[in-house]
């Protein structure tokens, strides 16, 4: 195990470790939120549910993850059935939680858990599987399997960069000082709280603008807070502006009052999803004989993506034309797995509010 991290001012008391982590999973019992994947205390947790919450968690809050966990795990209960099912079907779940990819990785990690006939608790093996990290594999490890080992979220990260007062910007060093700072939190039972403690106390009371210290279990112990100095903590450093896009969008119509849809490649953004044919998504109108403009959607759509912002202009248009494609009826969209931004042109257009 690493060695517990120094202290910075030698003028606060050493924490005694087995005190701090009993206060931290004091709080824990008695505070935690209840979460559909999340076991009850002296309950086994579900490993299949642990691996699908962590994939939908990832770049999404709790109270938008949950009615998609609900809906994911009442049609598919098993890892064996989200293996067997097909990935059109696991899109269609996931439509309008973005970041796609995580639900192919999930699907791919599900099918290569099959293959191994036992669900992998060590980082080392969990590392292997599609879509998991050193962050995710941690959270399995220890969520689910009790192992003695902290995964570091963001949460986790403010925590100890307050609790220690670690003077990096937010970044790999601070990422790297507090992987080893909060092993101290970690014993021979009950990780799967530990790590559970810590990423709630981030999310409700070391909370990135005005933490609750009054309220926090660890704040006896905590560099920041015995030196008023909780708002340096962590380090910010400015971001650089994303790049903005402008694109558009054709919703065409056929002579059924069908739409046409593109089905996006197997790679790259969006990939296997279904989308209105679009500019920055390598359509060119001009390559659709006799298309009839209808009208132009008078406010163009924002979208954020992580690497830039879209600017996206929506036109309806119609062809008489028989275009091969896949044409569907406008009441069946929500049976395509499309990405949140189709399902806000669709909205705009008022064409479905799925
Ligand atoms: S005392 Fe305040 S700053 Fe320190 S860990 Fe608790 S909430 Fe965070």
């Amino acid at each position: 195990m690493p060695s517990s991290p120094v202290f910075v001012n030698s003028d606060i008391t050493q924490p005694d470790v087995p005190i701090l982590r009993e206060r931290l999973l004091d709080w824990y019992f008695a505070c935690k939120r209840t979460m559909p994947w999340r076991a009850e205390i002296g309950k086994t947790p579900n490993p299949y549910h642990v691996l699908v919450s962590e994939f939908m968690l990832q770049q999404t809050t709790v109270q938008t993850v949950i009615p998609y966990f609900e809906r994911f795990i009442e049609r598919l209960p098993t890892i064996e059935a989200l293996a067997q099912t097909s990935l059109d079907d696991v899109y269609t779940l996931w439509q309008g939680l973005g970041y796609y990819s995580r639900a192919k990785n999930l699907h791919k990690a599900a099918t290569q858990i099959c293959d191994l006939n036992v669900f992998p608790q060590d980082i080392e093996t969990l590392k292997t599987l599609a879509g998991i990290g050193p962050y995710t594999s941690a959270s399995i490890s220890a969520i689910a399997f009790d192992h003695p080992t902290m995964p570091v979220d963001g949460n986790v990260m403010r925590v100890m960069s307050r609790l220690f007062a670690i003077a990096e910007p937010k970044g790999t060093k601070l990422q790297e000082q507090s992987q080893e700072a909060v092993h101290i939190f970690s014993g021979k039972q009950d990780n799967t709280h530990s790590a559970q403690a810590l990423m709630e106390l981030g999310a409700l009371v070391c909370k990135p603008k005005n933490p609750l210290c009054d309220t926090c279990p660890l704040s006896h112990d905590c560099q920041a807070f015995q030196t008023q100095s909780v708002d340096q903590f962590p380090i910010l450093i400015a971001k650089a502006a994303k790049p903005k896009r402008v694109a558009t969008t054709y919703v065409i119509t056929n002579q059924d009052g069908h739409v046409l849809l593109m089905k996006r490649p197997d790679k790259g953004l969006f990939s296997n999803m279904f989308i209105f044919p679009t500019t920055c998504f390598d359509f060119d109108p001009g390559a659709l004989p006799n298309l009839t403009i209808l009208k132009q959607h008078t406010k163009p759509i924002k979208h954020v993506f992580s690497h830039f912002d879209l600017e996206l202009t929506v036109v309806c248009a119609e062809t008489a034309e028989a275009i091969t494609g896949i044409w569907v009826a406008p009441g069946d969209l929500p049976q395509y797995g499309m990405p949140t931004l189709m399902h806000k042109v669709t909205k705009a257009l008022k064409i479905t509010d799925h």
